[in-house]
């Protein structure tokens, strides 16, 4: 039996109804070959490939993720976005009204939304000035119901990395699981946390493909953790949950990783030449350090500033209102081009 430095019982973390739960078994999964005669699924027999249900296991797509990953295909599962992946670690590991989720703010919207809709409490805890974590205050809000930690490195909105000495701290000291969300990871020059899975049954990392993988809109999420919590989520999805072209498409592109770097190399490229010429204008306060591929700006004016740029048809996100984040805009980089219409747009104000 392997020993892990925290010592929790998954089992006893998983929901019991999901525990005991008997999954649907969809005709797909009992046979896996390609050679047969398929009259199983009442299937059309015309209109091939589409006529027929997708791989309900996505084997071949997170072998070959894995590998990519260097992790194992048993510790992969593969969800519609992140946002699938979040909802079903919910439902999977708190109870409605009683069990709690400890996340931090400001972060990803996300979370708090499932939860929300899942009627789990969230309990978040404020970043420090620096927008690194209050351990302490993290491990002090939790309560025995306290079932996932929710963290997000580089985190949205604030475009940093977490401190990796604080993060691990919080996966040996927490008792339930320790989501990572890894959105962003390919542009922060870090490998986060994938190495660490092994050795901690109570760790999950997210991924997805919709960031630097360019491939927002196929609808690929990732999440990499122990081989028992990966069951328990292909136990709860719905069987066919990532569509055949979804498949196909996301396995074309991982197979060009080199693709993938290098627009992740002029992305950037471009950020360095976005944060040397915002730092330019009068109404810029400050520009935030960013791991990401946006920035989180203080200006003096934000919504005269985004409304601006929305009558000049260039769409920024005011984050304003969010905790510590007061006067902030967030620009996600864009193309050479992009940017520079974004620059222009920016010095019809500076000039009134
Ligand atoms: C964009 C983003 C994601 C991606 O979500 P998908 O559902 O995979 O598109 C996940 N987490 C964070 C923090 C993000 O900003």
């Amino acid at each position: 039996m392997k020993q892990y430095k925290n010592n929790i019982d998954l089992k006893s973390l998983i929901r019991k109804n999901i525990r005991e739960l008997v999954p649907y078994s969809s005709a797909r999964e009992e046979y896996n070959g390609t050679d047969a005669i398929f009259l199983d699924a009442n299937e059309n027999p015309f209109n091939t490939p589409l006529n027929r249900y997708p791989d309900p296991l996505h084997q071949n797509l997170r072998k070959k993720l894995a590998g990519i990953l260097g992790t194992r295909t048993e510790q992969i599962f593969l969800g519609n976005g992140s946002d699938e992946a979040i909802d079903l670690l919910i439902r999977a590991f708190c109870e409605p009204g009683i069990d709690n989720i400890i996340s931090i703010d400001p972060s990803y919207g996300m979370y708090e939304v499932c939860a929300n809709i899942n009627a789990v409490e969230i309990r978040k805890v404020l970043l420090a000035e620096d927008f690194q974590l209050n351990t302490e205050a993290l491990l002090n809000i939790a309560d025995e119901n306290s079932k996932l930690m929710i963290l997000c490195s580089p985190n949205n909105p604030t475009a940093n990395l977490l401190n990796k000495k604080d993060v691990l701290y919080l996966i040996d000291n927490f008792n339930g699981l320790l989501i990572i969300d890894e959105a962003y990871i390919d542009f922060s020059g870090s490998d986060g946390f994938l190495s660490y899975i092994s050795d901690n049954q109570n760790l999950v990392v997210l991924r997805t493909l919709s960031k630097a993988w360019g491939l927002a809109g196929i609808r690929l999420g990732i999440v990499i953790a122990n081989e028992e919590i990966i069951n328990i989520l292909n136990k709860i999805k719905y069987p066919y949950n990532v569509n055949m072209l979804t498949q196909k498409i996301a396995m074309e592109h991982i197979c060009d990783p080199e693709k993938k770097n290098n627009w992740v190399k002029i992305i950037l490229k471009q950020k360095k030449i976005l944060i040397n010429e915002l730092n330019k204008f009068e109404f810029v306060k400050k520009i935030y350090p960013s791991d990401a591929n946006f920035l989180l700006v203080k200006v003096d004016d934000p919504r005269i500033i985004y409304d601006f740029l929305v009558s000049r048809k260039i769409i920024i996100r005011d984050r304003s209102g969010l905790s510590l984040c007061e006067g902030c805009l967030r620009f996600t980089v864009g193309t050479e081009d992009e940017n520079q219409a974004l620059l222009d747009a920016l010095k019809e104000i500076d000039e009134d």
